[in-house]
């Protein structure tokens, strides 16, 4: 057969964007088609990549979002304001089946690999009986946590939101509580939201399998309970963006920095090795000013150096005297900052993360522990993938499930979690756990890994449907 065509739909947000972007780079690099497909206000998230990288031939579709039906604000998730706005996100992206069918007719390319938020792409891939690969931008662990509590309901059997329950039938015992799980996964009325929950699941149950951006070495009993206990198709292929080595595209990332990159790594190549704290809570999470402000005193209790990335419009949001007493000992990035980079980096010796699973993956392939600071989604879950399954991170004990203005965790706790991983007695075993894991992951992706076999076996498996 000739060359094979994947399309690549991502949901429109950072975190979804970025890995489909490092995806349609590493397929382009086996000698395959690739083409994204995206709105026009994504566009440069795409762009500069794709042209820098021109011999690749990786495509851009936009569809007009506005003839789509597509409100401007809802053309990316950190753009939406709150929750209760998600629904109008859905259903607006849902208009675009229409285009998207039109394109398969005029390509007839030869797979679909699309998020898990656009699950009526399952309907589309079949009308032209084509395979839907669904992409879900998590790993193994979360999804199988996931799984288990849409099952069991185990969440209704405690009688507080802070009493604990153990999630069934999972290899270890993982306890949660009520607090820390998507409100949405827990209500039993018929809202737009667990609709579109429910309609995902059902999708992705009929689609031909998930792509995960995750190795099978980083979460080996969860891979065989996905695949052999929960019986679906699946391939490991990360992660990408250890998969993707070009400086220039590590470097933008989507996203312009605000901070020039080589002024940014002149700071940290001033800093001794492993002793920077590097802060950020990626592309959607907000926090109150007061949240700022008790991280703020947190990280200066702990006496670390450190790189905080901030994403505020308050001018107005730094405890007084802060700029002054922390002179020299911290950079503060307002924006968007080049993380993986920064991450790279020999200087910096801990990672304070949201657990995005991007951030916790490009965190792994740094090698660096992690400080875990849980805000929403499957982000409490890959925390206690991190801090109790690898035994790489340490918690600050976020409780609350909350995606905008979140806020509750105490100074104290923050310089805890922090001088853990930096330099109490643990502090070593950490260090060492976190550069095993960043050995496997190099080991995983190189040619004869576990990941470029994932890989080999996808575009095998895509070949087979087609002939
Ligand atoms: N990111 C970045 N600079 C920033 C903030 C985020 O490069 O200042 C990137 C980060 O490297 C990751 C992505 O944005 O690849 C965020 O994805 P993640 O899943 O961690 O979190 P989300 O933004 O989806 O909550």
């Amino acid at each position: 057969m000739g060359q094979l065509h994947i399309f690549f739909f991502p949901m429109m947000a950072q975190g979804h964007m970025i890995p489909t972007l490092d995806m349609a780079k590493l397929v382009a690099s086996r000698g395959v088609k690739a083409t994204i497909i995206t709105t026009p206000l994504n566009e440069s998230v795409f762009s500069k990549v794709i042209q820098r990288n021109k011999n690749l031939g990786i495509r851009l579709i936009k569809f007009p979002a506005v003839e789509n039906d597509l409100p401007e604000d809802c053309e990316r998730l950190d753009l939406i304001p709150s929750d209760d706005k998600l629904p109008n996100f859905f259903k607006a992206a849902a208009t675009m089946q229409e285009s998207l069918e039109q394109l398969i007719q005029e390509c007839r390319p030869n797979c679909l690999v699309s998020d898990m938020f656009f699950p009526w792409t399952t309907d589309t891939a079949a009308k032209f009986n084509i395979p839907r690969i669904v992409f879900h931008g998590t790993g193994y662990f979360a999804l199988s946590a996931v799984d288990s509590l849409r099952l069991n309901k185990p969440f209704k059997n405690v009688s507080s939101d802070s009493e604990t329950f153990v999630v069934p039938n999972l290899p270890h015992e993982i306890k949660l509580t009520r607090s820390k799980l998507s409100p949405f996964e827990q209500s039993d009325e018929e809202s737009v939201m667990s609709q579109m929950v429910k309609a995902v699941r059902d999708a992705d149950s009929k689609s031909y399998g998930v792509i995960f951006n995750s190795f099978y070495e980083l979460e080996p009993d969860y891979v065989e309970h996905y695949t052999k206990v929960l019986g679906r198709k699946n391939w490991a292929i990360g992660p990408l963006s250890l998969c993707n080595r070009d400086i220039e595209d590590k470097a933008e990332r989507g996203k312009k920095s605000s901070i020039d990159k080589h002024e940014c790594l002149k700071w940290i190549d001033s800093k001794k090795s492993s002793s920077i704290v590097y802060v950020c809570f990626g592309s959607v999470a907000n926090f109150t000013t007061s949240q700022l402000q008790e991280l703020a005193l947190g990280l200066e209790a702990s006496g670390q150096d450190f790189i905080w990335v901030v994403r505020t419009d308050n001018e107005d949001w730094l405890p007084k005297g802060f700029e002054e007493r922390t002179k020299g000992k911290g950079l503060i990035i307002r924006g968007w900052a080049p993380q993986v980079l920064i991450l790279d980096h020999e200087s910096v010796g801990a990672f304070v993360t949201h657990c995005g699973w991007n951030s916790t993956l490009e965190g792994i392939s740094a090698g660096v522990p992690l400080v875990t600071w849980p805000v929403f989604a499957e982000q409490f879950l890959n925390e206690k993938l991190v801090t109790e399954i690898m035994r790489t991170g340490a918690a600050v004990g976020s409780v609350q499930w909350k995606r905008s203005a979140s806020e509750g965790v105490k100074r104290e706790a923050i310089a805890n979690a922090i001088k853990r991983v930096m330099v109490s007695e643990e502090a070593e075993g950490f260090r060492n756990r976190a550069k095993a894991y960043k050995e496997l992951a190099r080991q995983a992706i190189e040619e004869g890994g576990s990941s470029y076999s994932g890989l080999t076996t996808l575009l095998q498996d895509i070949s087979t449907y087609s002939s």
